[in-house]
C-alpha cells in the first residue's frame, strides 16, 4: 500500500481551536447550552450591498479566469483606499488580490523565505504562524513575547527596540508583525513602529506586516500602518483582508502590498500557482465593499465595543482572572494565573465548559503563554455578558477555583 501522506512535519498537527470546539460540540450534543467564546469569526452576515454586488456580477458574466493580480478595478479602489487610510503609496502592479489574509501571508512567507532563514514572530500570534512558516521548505521561526509588554505602561521604544536587537540571530530573515494583535488587542503606536524600524534598517530586514484588524480599534487608539514610516514600504509585505472588516470571512478574499522587488514573485508565479486567483465577482463586490458606504464597517466596530465593554466590567471585580483593557481587534487575553492554580490550563478550559463558557487557551498563541487565555468578542453581547458574569461568580470563591 502506497505511503498516504508525505513525511512532512508541516503536514502533521495538533490544533487547540479544534480541540476546544470539539469539547463543545460533544456537550452541546449532550444538550447543554455553550456560550462560544473560543473562535475569532465575525457573528455579522455580510452587509447587503457587498452581497448584491456580488449577484449581480455574477449574473453579468463575471464568471471567467481572474487576473493573476486581481481585477484592475479592485486594485485600482485599493490603491486609492491605501493611500487614503494607510497612508501607503502602492503601485497597482505591487498590490496583489489573495484568497484572504491567510493567503497573503502564506505567499509572504514563500516570497521571502530561503531555507535556513529565521522569521522572528512577535508574540503571542496567531496561530497559523508556525504552519505558515513551516510550509517555507527549511525556514524556521521564533516567537519573542513582546504585545504583553507594550501595553500603556508597558517598554518604552527604546527599550523594545533594546529586546528586538537582543533577539536577532544571524539568519534572522525578517519579524512578522501584527497590529492591532490578536489575541491581546494591543495596537501599537507609532514611536513603537518606529523603534522597530530603526533595527529593521539596521539589520536589513523584512516586515510581514498583518493588518487584519486594522478597522477594529477603539477608546480613540489609532492604526498606523508599518509601511507609512519612512523608508520602510521598500522592506515591508503589508497583508489585509476583508474577513474581519466587512464580516467576510467565507469569501476569502483580501490582498498583499510589497516592494517592486516582489512583483515578478507575488502574482504571476505564488498568486498564479496556488489559487490561480480569486473569483473575479467576489473581487467586484469587494471593490463595492472598499467603495460604499462604510457606515457598515462603524456598526459592528461599535457593537465588538460594546462586548469589549460588557466583558471588561463583568470580570472587573474578579482578581482570578486578569485582563489587560484591550485597544484593538476582538479579544480579550485575560491572565487566569490565579483561576488556574497549578492546574495545566486545559484544566481550566474543562472547567470552564463545565460552567458553558468555551475559552482559547494561551498556548495557542506561543508557548510562553500557559497562564492566559483568549476570549473573543464575536458572539451575542448578552452570550458576553452572561460569560463574564459566570466566570466572575465561580472565581470569586476562590476555595472552587
Ligand atoms: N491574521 C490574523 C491576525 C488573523 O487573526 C486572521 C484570521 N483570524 C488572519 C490573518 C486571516 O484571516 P483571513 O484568512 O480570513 O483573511
Amino acid at each position: 500500500m502506497p505511503q498516504l501522506i508525505a513525511d512532512r512535519p508541516v503536514l502533521r498537527s495538533t490544533s487547540d481551536l479544534a480541540r476546544v470546539m470539539a469539547a463543545a460540540k460533544a456537550r452541546e450534543k449532550a444538550g447543554e447550552r455553550i456560550l462560544h467564546l473560543e473562535r475569532g469569526e465575525p457573528d455579522f452576515d455580510t452587509p447587503p450591498h457587498i452581497v448584491e454586488a456580488l449577484a449581480k456580477a455574477a449574473r453579468d458574466g463575471a464568471t471567467h479566469y481572474p487576473d493573476q493580480r486581481g481585477e484592475p478595478g479592485l486594485r485600482e479602489a485599493l490603491v486609492a483606499k491605501l493611500a487614503r487610510e494607510n497612508g501607503i503609496a502602492a503601485h497597482p502592479d505591487d498590490l496583489v488580490v489573495t484568497a484572504g489574509g491567510t493567503h497573503g501571508l502564506f505567499l509572504a512567507m514563500q516570497a521571502l523565505l530561503s531555507a535556513g532563514d529565521e522569521l522572528l514572530v512577535l508574540s503571542p500570534h496567531w496561530m497559523a504562524l508556525p504552519k505558515l512558516v513551516g510550509f517555507a521548505a527549511g525556514a524556521t521561526m521564533r516567537s519573542l513575547p513582546v504585545y504583553l509588554d507594550l501595553g500603556p505602561d508597558g517598554w518604552s521604544p527604546a527599550e523594545f527596540a533594546d529586546r528586538l536587537r537582543a533577539a536577532l540571530a544571524p539568519n534572522t530573515k525578517g519579524v512578522y508583525l501584527n497590529t492591532p494583535n490578536n489575541p491581546t488587542g494591543v495596537v501599537l503606536g507609532r514611536a513603537h513602529l518606529e523603534a522597530l524600524a530603526t533595527v529593521a534598517g539596521e539589520r536589513d530586514l523584512w516586515v510581514v506586516s498583518d493588518e487584519a484588524y486594522e478597522h477594529l480599534v477603539f477608546d480613540g487608539a489609532r492604526h498606523v500602518s508599518f509601511a507609512s514610516l519612512p523608508g520602510m514600504a521598500d522592506r515591508t509585505v503589508s497583508v489585509y483582508t476583508f474577513s474581519k472588516s466587512y464580516a467576510m470571512t467565507g469569501w476569502r478574499i483580501g490582498y498583499v502590498v510589497a516592494p517592486p522587488a516582489l512583483r515578478a514573485v507575488l502574482g504571476p508565479l505564488l498568486a498564479f500557482y496556488t489559487t490561480h486567483g480569486v473569483f473575479p465577482a467576489a473581487q467586484i463586490a469587494a471593490r463595492a465593499a472598499v467603495t460604499g458606504p462604510q457606515d457598515c464597517v462603524e456598526a459592528m466596530r461599535a457593537a465588538y465595543d460594546e462586548r469589549r465593554r460588557l466583558l471588561l466590567d463583568g470580570l472587573r471585580e474578579c482578581s482570578a482572572i486578569r485582563t489587560p483593557v484591550p485597544l484593538g481587534a476582538f479579544y480579550a487575553f485575560a491572565n487566569v494565573r490565579e483561576a488556574r492554580g497549578e492546574r495545566d490550563v486545559w484544566a481550566l478550559v474543562e472547567q470552564w465548559l463545565e460552567l458553558g463558557v468555551a475559552p482559547l487557551p494561551g498556548t495557542a498563541f506561543g508557548p510562553a503563554f500557559g497562564d492566559w487565555v483568549r476570549l473573543a468578542l464575536c458572539t451575542r453581547r448578552e452570550d458576553v455578558a452572561e460569560a463574564a458574569k459566570r466566570l466572575a461568580a465561580h472565581h470569586a470563591v476562590p476555595a472552587r477555583a
